[in-house]
């Protein structure tokens, strides 16, 4: 059983991912500080892996604390790298706290990599990479565009560092990830999206709203140039996310690249609207959602959507869920999730 180190373990993609990993014959052991996870997730995760989950609650800028988890386990084949700063808002407001984060904990990690001997390793990234792009959808090749807050460009300059990194060590092997935009849970309920911090992201907000844990909600922005004038985004099922990681490890493990740099775009391949996702969530789960039609958001970008045909072709990836099942399973753990603060 291969083991594989996945950093940010205990959060939203990474908790999904440790659990599609397990599914598919890996030993998933994690990093995860709880600085924006709760520490029962290891439970939630436990449950679903029959066996408990092994965590290590450390922050990965601490270089001598992240080496220990490297030299106690001499047998990681290939690191997934989710920890990180990922609230737009949050990065326009406080800059420093996602620079100082996103990057030095990358630079930790790939030191490790280096000098205990791991070949592959796996990176989040983001659509935000691509700015505001007119080329749509976008493709790998699409170059970067302006970033539109500190978040993306750390993604950018996480990138950049991958890239330099494999240059100058052959026999390294990365896989960036691009996901656009991550929703929904795990069909069990047992996981699923539970930050720490105020979450900014729209499909726990409806969810949120729903439950009345929020009065009402706004959609930001109604002039965009989009059809129904708000924001075009690309929302994909966590667990379809997930299973492209397992995907990404079999590619390396495999020795499937045939570039020691790849890149893949994660989305569906379809946009949709803000106000789209927010009629789905109504018609799918029958609730009426009360939002109010608002000002645009610093940071965002107008419409985004991916050329998924690369991750299809290379790494044998097709999504299986839509907004439906987004929406749904969303909800439906909204609803069984309060074990986790009781
Ligand atoms: N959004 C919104 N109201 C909210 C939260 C988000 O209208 O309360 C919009 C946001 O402006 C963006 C889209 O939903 O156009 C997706 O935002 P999210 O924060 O979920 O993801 P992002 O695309 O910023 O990574």
């Amino acid at each position: 059983m291969s083991k594989i180190l996945v950093t940010g373990g205990c959060g939203y993609i990474g908790s999904h991912t440790v659990v599609d990993l397990t599914d598919h014959g890996f030993n998933a052991i994690s990093a995860d500080d709880f600085s924006n996870s709760h520490q029962k997730m290891v439970d939630g995760i436990s449950s679903l892996i029959n066996k408990k989950h092994v965590n290590y609650e450390v922050n990965l800028c601490d270089m001598e604390a992240t080496e220990r988890i490297f030299k106690e386990n001499p047998d990681i084949e290939a690191v997934i790298h989710f920890a990180a700063h990922i609230y737009v808002p949050e990065s326009v407001e406080n800059p420093i706290k996602y620079y100082r984060n996103n990057l030095n904990n990358l630079l930790n990690v790939m030191e490790c990599c280096k000098r205990y001997g791991v070949d592959n390793l796996i990176f989040s990234s983001s659509c935000a990479v691509y700015g505001n792009t007119k080329e749509l959808p976008v493709t790998e090749s699409t170059p970067f565009g302006e970033a539109e807050c500190p978040y993306a460009r750390t993604k950018q300059m996480g990138e950049q560092i991958i890239r330099d990194f494999c240059l100058a060590n052959p026999k390294f092997n990365a896989v960036l990830l691009r996901y656009f935009n991550p929703a929904g849970s795990h069909e069990s309920s047992k996981i699923g999206e539970a930050p720490i911090l105020e979450n900014t992201h729209l499909v726990p907000i409806l969810t949120e709203v729903a439950i009345g844990h929020r009065k009402s909600m706004t959609v930001f922005g109604t002039d965009y140039p989009t059809r129904d004038g708000s924001c075009v985004r690309d929302f994909i099922h966590v667990m379809d996310l997930a299973h492209a990681h397992t995907k990404a490890v079999e590619y390396l493990l495999q020795k499937k690249n045939e570039t020691n740099c790849d890149v893949f775009n994660l989305g569906i391949g379809d946009g949709v609207t803000v106000l789209e996702a927010i009629n789905a969530f109504e018609k799918i789960n029958g609730i009426k959602l009360n939002y109010s039609l608002g000002e645009r958001r610093a940071g965002d970008v107008a419409a985004i959507y991916a050329d998924t045909s690369k991750s299809k072709n290379k790494l044998g990836w097709t999504p299986k869920r839509n907004i439906e099942d987004i929406v749904k399973s969303a909800w439906d753990w909204e609803r069984n999730k309060s074990w986790l603060t009781e």
